[in-house]
């Protein structure tokens, strides 16, 4: 799976440093891998929680592999955390997979022991969907640019022979140390065949990645009126227009201070 594009686009939005840029870009492409497992109408939420410089991030993807996504960093940067334990160091991951608006979500949760996404996911699979795969996780830069944002998530499924597994597990130790043949693998289709070393294979779907936040001026005007009139009776009592800001996509929602006496109003009838 490629997502150079939608990681470009998030880091975009909320103007990340190159740091966060990379570890946001890595995020969304794990929240993509666990998304690929959702059904129609299903969507997966990635919460990732760490002690490393990455505080927090969190990633929203659905079955038509539409993501949002946003990342908190640690303001006190320890550098030492950071270079041994990857950026997240040790933490949780928690995937929160919700079929319909009615179901009870299933919420499943791992601990991040290594540092690095692909590496903790992988044991997710493992724990939770019992699982065995092998997850791979790429972000190469260029300065503070993504060049190549892209991942897999590969299992075994039943009538898999041992020798097919074993030449798959081979070459995938070997693709770790070519980092650089990344730049001419230009579409998810040349990422297969490299992970299958050339074997043949059939592509049963594919499905645009994209970015989408459902955020609206309704929306957070239905959540303004969910605080109560006297919450927003204070925000009037301010005289400031009241400016709201969506965590997952740093769009800008502007309150007028007539809009805020116009919500107390409707709020009270
Ligand atoms: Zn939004």
């Amino acid at each position: 799976m490629t997502a150079t594009e939608v990681a470009r686009q998030m880091a975009l939005r909320h103007h990340t440093s190159k740091e966060a840029t990379k570890a946001l870009a890595e995020a969304t492409v794990a929240g993509l891998i666990l998304s690929s497992y959702c059904k129609s109408g299903e969507k997966v939420n990635l919460n990732i929680q760490g002690s490393g410089w990455c505080k927090q991030a969190i990633i929203d993807a659905n079955a038509d592999a539409e993501v949002r996504g946003y990342i908190v960093e640690r303001p006190e940067i320890d550098i030492h955390l950071a270079r041994n334990i990857g950026p997240w160091g040790i933490g949780l991951l928690s995937v929160l997979r919700t079929k319909t608006e009615e179901s009870q979500p299933y919420i499943g949760t791992v601990p991040l022991l290594t540092g690095h996404l692909a590496k903790d996911l992988t044991f997710y699979w493992l724990q939770s969907e019992q699982v065995q795969s092998a997850v791979g996780i790429e972000v190469f830069m260029n300065g503070d640019e993504i060049v190549l944002a892209e991942g897999f998530l590969i299992q075994a499924l039943p009538g898999a022979t041992d020798e097919d597994i074993a030449l798959i597990e081979d070459h995938l130790k070997k693709i770790h140390t070519l980092k650089l043949e990344a730049e001419q693998r230009k579409t998810p289709l040349n990422l297969i065949s490299y992970i299958l070393d050339n074997q043949s294979f059939s592509v049963l779907d594919e499905t645009n990645i994209s970015f989408k936040c459902p955020c609206s001026i309704e929306r957070v005007k239905r959540s303004l009126c969910l605080i109560g009139s006297e919450e927003l009776r204070s925000m009037l009592d301010e005289g400031k227009d009241v400016e709201i800001l969506c965590d997952f996509c740093s769009e800008k929602y502007i309150f007028k201070i007539e809009m805020i006496a116009e919500l107390i109003k409707t709020n009270e009838t």
